[in-house]
């Protein structure tokens, strides 16, 4: 099996509880996700898990890195007569260094990290739902 280590997110095991300051998505192995819906792995417990809600991290995060990028280009002053290529490569920088902390925190707060194993999962709903109910 092969994992990606994402630094960019921030990773929490629904079944045994590890923290981790990456994500590590299955690249290719028997447990390998589909593009849409990667499949994660906890070192700690050897399980499978998905991102829930990760298109609301996209949506939060996608705009926020475009409207930084816009900022930065047009924080360029025009007298500088800068190459398109310079102030593309401004904005990503800038885009870089917000967008890493940035990602970091979003991913905390908004997405979700459930097993895979269908069994796992019934497990661990009926738990979330009753600590709702308190
Ligand atoms: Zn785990």
């Amino acid at each position: 099996m092969k994992l990606c280590k994402w630094h960019t997110l921030v990773f929490r095991c629904p079944k045994c509880g590890k923290d981790a300051d990456y994500a590590a998505q299955v690249v290719e192995g028997p447990q390998k996700g589909s593009i849409w819906d990667p499949s994660y792995w906890c070192e700690k417990c050897n399980s499978a898990v998905r991102a829930r809600d990760k298109w609301l991290f996209g949506a939060v995060f996608g705009p926020l890195m475009a409207m930084i990028g816009t900022f930065a280009v047009q924080a360029v002053p025009p007298g500088l007569q800068m190459a398109p290529w310079v102030c593309l490569a401004f904005a990503a920088v800038c885009c870089a260094i917000v967008g890493w902390p940035l990602s970091r925190t979003l991913s905390r707060h908004l997405v979700y990290w459930e097993p895979c194993d269908p069994a796992a999962l019934r497990r661990a709903r009926p738990r979330r739902m009753s600590k709702d109910d308190e």
